[in-house]
């Protein structure tokens, strides 16, 4: 068929009832965000019209633009009254202050900026390091590349999960600019050692983000609800800085995060203004310039809604989910849940003659996703097994004796599928490719044979691409999917 050299434009104009129509109809195929069975991504608080308060407190703010609050005051109100509900959540002291923000990545970008920024003007600081646990979010591996830093890697405990501290301590150095340990982190949902890591970090005057993307909104509630959760936020000495996604356990539509600081003088490092064009005087405390304030409003109904007894309430219900999840899978025979995961997360491999089988593994996956429940696959990493991950909300309690009755069977199944193989030819082959080198041609060559190829789309089983991919080294992966993504994003 020949191509059509020019792209393809705006159709007519139709009724909006038809647009609307084809916009629901698009959605088909995508997985159900509501009911319990989307195990990641998405954030189910189970309550019925919370998703109608959303939308309604979205539209209500939907033209004001948050870029500028003198124009707009009740912008500042909002946002000032969802930090606040934070800073009181996260044990803030009178000084703390924060942003609003559009997501966790957002959050964490500004505050290593902040970081970066302070330990220039500050410490003199001019090649600044980021000093991560090796399961610390990628969001800080994205800001240590957008912002000219270089990343630390400290490998985590094997037997735990969590940051090691006191090799996260023996790494600081005169050019570290800021030390992260998360309360959880996402891979394995375990709360790193926040204490320690902090003090190692006050001890040498750097500062020290706690990321509570995942666990802010839901930790201190969980607390409330009777569990035992350790110290982990702006009330432990030496942490400078908390991000806090209200878009996930806090229930509120995507695009919603808080980040906070120990006070104005540390944030003042996050804003950008500039007078020097002929435009008006630009003062941005955030990444966006214009910004709709829909997104603040709805978050600040959601919370507002939910409320504190509410909350308390969910987090008993996500923590009844994981209860009933990881005691069926521990009665699962190869079942092997990784760490101790608090409430909300869990991550588990599955062993064949007791070592993890990552062919298994996917196939699971694959049989899941067929008896329709998405969990999420994360490939291994530096002596980490590759799992299966599950974010539990509210709505997955009904599900959970539903999904273990399935495991069962899907693992059965997978058994019974010839194991997914990576020819050794082939691996030792990639690992010898340079990624930087490799040009289009090459790279879809290797995706084509990796069965990504083309316009075929994704396959319907993951798991033969999957395994290829564990076994390539990280920047080679790296390459194959921005590929792989940008055959995806092809107009
Ligand atoms: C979700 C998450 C992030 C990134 O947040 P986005 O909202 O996806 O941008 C960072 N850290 C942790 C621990 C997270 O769970």
């Amino acid at each position: 068929m020949p191509t059509d050299p020019t792209p393809p434009g705006l159709p007519q104009g139709r009724p909006a009832a038809d647009v609307l129509a084809e916009l629901r109809s698009l959605r088909g195929a995508d997985a159900p965000t509501r009911g319990g069975r989307t195990f990641a991504y998405v954030y189910d608080a189970g309550l019925d019209g919370l998703d109608e308060l959303a939308a309604a407190a979205y539209t209500a703010y939907a033209t004001v633009n948050g870029l500028d609050m003198t124009v707009f005051p009740s912008v500042a109100r909002l946002e000032n009254d969802l930090v606040g509900a934070a800073a009181a959540l996260l044990g803030g002291g009178p000084d703390v202050q924060g942003s609003f923000t559009s997501g966790g990545t957002e959050s964490i970008l500004l505050a290593v900026k902040t970081a970066r920024d302070q330990a220039r003007s500050e410490r003199g600081v001019t090649e600044p390091q980021l000093l991560l646990p090796s399961t610390a979010h990628a969001a800080f591996h994205k800001a240590a590349a957008y912002l000219g830093m270089e990343p630390v890697v400290v490998p985590v405990d094997p037997v735990t999960y969590r940051a090691d501290a006191a090799a996260t301590a023996a790494a600081i150095t005169p050019r570290t600019a800021l030390v992260v340990a998360s309360a959880p982190s996402y891979a394995h949902g375990v709360i790193d050692p926040v204490a320690e890591i902090a003090a190692a970090a006050a001890d040498r005057g750097v500062l020290c983000h706690v990321d509570a993307c995942i666990g802010g909104w839901i930790l201190p509630y969980l607390r409330r609800a009777g569990r035992d959760i350790p110290p982990f936020d702006l009330s432990v000495p030496g942490v400078t800085s908390l991000s806090v996604d209200l878009h996930k356990y806090g229930y509120a539509d995507k695009g919603a995060s808080v980040v906070l600081y120990r006070d104005a003088g540390l944030r003042r490092h996050q804003y950008f203004a500039h007078a020097g064009w002929p435009g008006y005087p630009v003062v941005n405390p955030t990444v966006q310039g214009t910004k709709s304030a829909g997104l603040l409003a709805q978050a600040w109904a959601v919370l507002r809604h939910v409320g504190e007894d509410g909350y308390t309430g969910l987090a008993a219900r996500v923590a009844e989910a994981t209860d009933r999840l990881l005691a069926g899978l521990r009665k699962t025979d190869d079942v092997h849940v990784l760490g101790d995961p608090s409430a909300g997360l869990v991550a588990f491999t599955v062993h064949t003659s007791g070592v993890p089988d990552l062919s298994l593994l996917l196939h699971l996956a694959d049989e899941m996703r067929e008896r329709g429940w998405y969990l999420q696959p994360q490939l291994s990493f530096d002596g980490l097994p590759p799992n299966l991950h599950l974010t539990l909300t509210p709505a997955t309690v009904g599900q959970v004796d539903a999904l273990l009755t399935d495991l069962t069977g899907a693992l059965s199944a997978a058994r019974a599928l010839p194991p997914v193989t990576v020819d050794p030819g082939l691996a030792e082959l990639a690992a010898g490719l340079d990624p930087s080198a490799l040009g289009p041609e090459e790279v879809a060559a290797v995706l084509a044979f990796a069965g990504l190829g083309g316009d075929a789309g994704l396959p319907a089983r993951t798991a033969p691409v999957l395994v290829l991919l564990d076994a390539l080294p990280g920047p080679l992966k790296e390459r194959l999917l921005t590929e792989f993504v940008g055959s995806i994003f092809r107009i």
